[in-house]
């Protein structure tokens, strides 16, 4: 096909074209994915990987999972796309499965991870001033957390590097640190409308929520009358080896927010909460065109009533100790290294030990080369978390690929 006749469809592009025309938000890697199927991927050379990031806790069930594909294309068939001036099945379904799953009475529906929270902190506000007075209007949030881009979530996410040069920031939002129930007990007072947590610090570091800490965000919201909001937009739908990250520390939010792993690729996002809250957000008072649209429902509906099955929720677990056990073998191995492992369920993480910190990227960046995909959580932890579906052979596969990936940093120094 000759220039003339070449269209954006037909022209070739590379990683090269990212650079060209795509604003430079992102620094992707140098290969791009072109197909997937379950926890194999393979880019424009037809080089292999295994992909233990889930497009970062996504893809729970997998690339192109043929459950999902199938009931998408039914419903691609049948209606895509409504508005908000009509309801539609499969999202009448969605929020059956899910109040019937979890503390929730009702749900709200959008597009990602930051619109639910950005969402469950305007339904906090909101209920807050019609209940107690426009005086109830603080939000505390944990230092090194991370809530989403907008700028209300960067203002209420822990991470200081988020918000810089975006000033001025929405005022009226405190940090404590993550686990520390005193710096919890000073910053709790009457003037605060909601305090939001991850229950594991995902971006952050991967690192576990203490249940004592949880359960006193709950004790001291209840003494002042502010709503407590888990954010499971990574810890949610499975990741940790229950649907929800709230239910292994028994300690029930006032609002929930899912995300990622809940459309499995297809975007979608949702805000969990009880009848009681939700009728603060009336008529006109929030939204957004195409939250519960028919097509994210369908996935949603269908990722949720595959997830939420004891036997699926053990396999996570029993997944993670295998995972867990090569880690801690791994950093006994090569204690100069690595520090322990930590996470829950299969949101892990690897701390690197002094003589490698700030040196994350160029571990997976290794891995990559041998074909493996991993993430990391800031410069100093290495960050897995693959599709919940993840076999016994395929754990064994990464472990032999990030040990010869170690191999290659630590011999190169
Ligand atoms: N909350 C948490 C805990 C997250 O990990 C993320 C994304 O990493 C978000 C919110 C933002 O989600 P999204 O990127 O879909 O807006």
């Amino acid at each position: 096909m000759n220039a003339m006749t070449e269209t954006a469809t037909t022209r070739p592009v590379t990683r090269q074209t990212f650079d060209d025309v795509l604003v430079p938000t992102y620094a992707p890697a140098a290969m791009v994915p072109v197909r997937a199927s379950g926890l194999d991927l393979w880019d424009q050379s037809g080089k292999h990987y295994l992909d233990f990031t889930s497009g970062i806790a996504v893809s729970s069930l997998g690339h192109c999972n043929p459950k999902l594909v199938s009931a998408l294309t039914e419903q691609l068939n049948k209606v895509w796309h409504l508005g908000n001036g009509y309801t539609n099945e499969p999202v009448l379904r969605l929020a059956l499965a899910l109040t019937e799953a979890t503390f929730a009475d009702r749900a709200f529906f959008c597009n990602s991870g930051a619109e639910a929270n950005e969402g469950a902190l305007k339904l906090a506000r909101k209920y807050a001033h019609e209940k107690f007075g426009p005086h109830k209007s603080r939000i505390i949030s944990c230092l090194s957390s991370f809530h989403g881009r907008t700028l209300f979530t960067v203002s209420v996410g822990g991470q200081p590097k988020y918000t810089e040069g975006f000033e001025p920031l929405p005022p009226a939002i405190d940090h404590i640190r993550y686990n520390d129930i005193e710096s919890a007990r000073a910053a709790i007072t009457d003037d605060v409308a909601a305090v939001i947590v991850e229950p594991i610090q995902g971006e952050g570091g991967v690192i576990p929520g203490d249940t004592a800490f949880l359960k006193a965000l709950r004790e001291l919201c209840d003494q002042t009358g502010a709503l407590l909001v888990f954010d499971e937009v990574q810890s949610g739908v499975g990741r940790t080896g229950a649907l929800y990250a709230y239910m292994q520390h028994g300690v029930t939010p006032d609002i929930l927010t899912s995300a990622k792993a809940l459309g499995n690729g297809y975007p979608i996002g949702a805000m969990l909460t009880t009848n009681e809250i939700a009728q603060h957000f009336g008529v006109g008072s929030h939204g957004t065109t195409y939250g519960g649209n028919p097509l994210a429902a369908t996935v949603a509906l269908n990722v949720i009533e595959t997830i939420n099955q004891p036997e699926f929720l053990a396999r996570v677990k029993e997944a993670s100790a295998r995972i867990m056990a090569n880690l801690d073998k791994l950093g006994a191995d090569y204690p100069t290294v690595f520090g322990k492992a930590r996470g829950a369920g299969l949101l892990i993480g690897l701390p690197l030990a002094d003589a490698y910190k700030g040196r994350a990227k160029d571990f997976t960046k290794a891995a990559e080369a041998l074909g493996l995909m991993l993430l990391i959580a800031g410069t100093d932890v290495i960050r897995m978390a693959p599709a919940l579906i993840v076999s016994d052979e395929q754990i064994a596969e990464a472990d032999r690929l990030l040990r010869q990936a170690v191999e290659t940093i630590v011999n190169a120094a």
